[in-house]
């Protein structure tokens, strides 16, 4: 069976060559006679290994100096609570932005640790649009501000960074990490699940200003604890090795396409593509604001929901796959991340294309 072309949101489509390379290589990796996930994380191989995915991270994304890069287990789910615990410090709040679904669950999640200031929220709009980050006013007694550089449900992303601020930005780039170039300086702190852009589950990326560090509760268990993970190769237990092993290989894959510059101006001739056939149409429907649009994650709707069901099979008939919209919003949704290539995208707007031919 050939592979099919896969919009999942997450864990999502991985570049084939990966893929390929990690099964040539499982039974036997790098001669010892038994595959990555059987050996030890203390193995000099292994080790090898995470200090590639770090220095091809810091090398890709640009990573100043003065930031420490960890790869931590809890997904991105998990450092909603992480972060507060390690960078709080003696503060008692957060400023938060809302424009979305995950924006949202992180305040939430927040909430427990600290009072939340909600600087922003685009709720009115249904989370259509974005506020822009540089206008807004930020409180001084705040720890840090936390906001999602991509909402991958609402399917809405800054255009730029918020840099106007005085404390701290922290950033869930989950969805759009190593999709754009960007200036990791600007931040406090990154974080972003691996699933998405960066590899198979099971593996949260931080990248944090090291000035942050040493704030952490001293009650903080080890394997929270940023400060400690950092000065243990963030191998203070056992990591996921396999997916770890997997993003050294999309990161080699990623410097292969010419690194993050290369890859941003093909996502952005793909989203143009599929927004201009969307836009074309009185068929198709995108609802959100044209400078909020997501360059990754497109959730688009049929003029007759009816049709959803059809669209979704005749879609997977032709090895188009994952294209159904999250359960919260309905309708459809491409997730096009850094390995889905152009000709996947192209297949999609034919098929787009002759179904409306079809049924519009
Ligand atoms: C997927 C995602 C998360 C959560 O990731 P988990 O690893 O499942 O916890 C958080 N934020 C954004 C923007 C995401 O896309």
């Amino acid at each position: 069976m050939e592979r099919n072309y896969n919009f999942c949101a997450g864990p999502s489509t991985l570049p084939e060559s990966v893929l390929k390379q990690a099964q040539a290589e499982l039974l036997n990796w790098q001669g010892l006679g038994a595959s990555v996930m059987e050996v030890s994380h203390r193995s000099k191989e292994f080790e090898a290994v995470v200090r590639n995915c770090e220095n091809k991270m810091r090398s890709l994304l640009n990573i100043p100096e003065n930031y420490k890069v960890l790869f931590l287990q809890g997904g991105g789910f998990g450092q909603f609570t992480m972060i507060p615990m390690n960078i709080l410090g003696n503060k008692t709040q957060i400023d938060a932005i809302e424009t979305g679904v995950w924006s949202g669950k992180a305040l939430k999640a927040m909430a427990h640790h600290a009072n939340i200031n909600l600087v922003a929220s685009t709720k009115e709009t249904k989370f259509t649009t974005l506020p822009d980050l540089n206008a807004l006013n930020f409180s001084k007694d705040s720890a840090f501000v936390h906001y999602c550089d991509n909402e991958t449900i609402n399917g809405v992303e800054f255009r730029a960074p918020l840099t106007e601020c005085e404390t701290p930005v922290v950033a869930d780039m989950s969805s759009n990490i190593l999709s754009r170039a960007f200036d990791v300086s600007k931040f406090g702190l990154i974080y972003a699940g691996a699933q998405k852009n960066i590899g198979p589950s099971g593996v949260t990326l931080v990248i944090v200003r090291e000035d942050l560090l040493g704030q952490a509760d001293p009650k903080t268990s080890d394997v929270f604890n940023y400060e400690v993970q950092a000065k243990n190769m963030s191998m203070i237990n056992t990591p996921p090795t396999f997916s770890l092993y997997m993003i050294d290989l999309v990161l080699t894959w990623l410097q292969g396409q010419g690194g993050v510059e290369a890859i941003e101006k093909i996502n952005a001739e793909k989203a143009a593509m599929l927004y201009g056939l969307i836009d074309d149409s009185d068929f198709y429907h995108n609802p959100v604001a044209i400078d909020a649009r997501s360059r990754m994650n497109i959730p688009f709707t049929i003029a007759n929901p009816e049709l959803d069901p059809i669209f979704l099979a005749k879609a997977k008939e032709q090895g188009l796959i994952n294209l159904e919209g999250h359960r919260s919003v309905g309708g459809m949704r491409a997730s096009i991340y850094n390995a889905m290539p152009l000709e996947g995208v192209r297949a999609l707007c034919e098929f787009m294309s002759d179904f409306e031919k079809q049924y519009g």
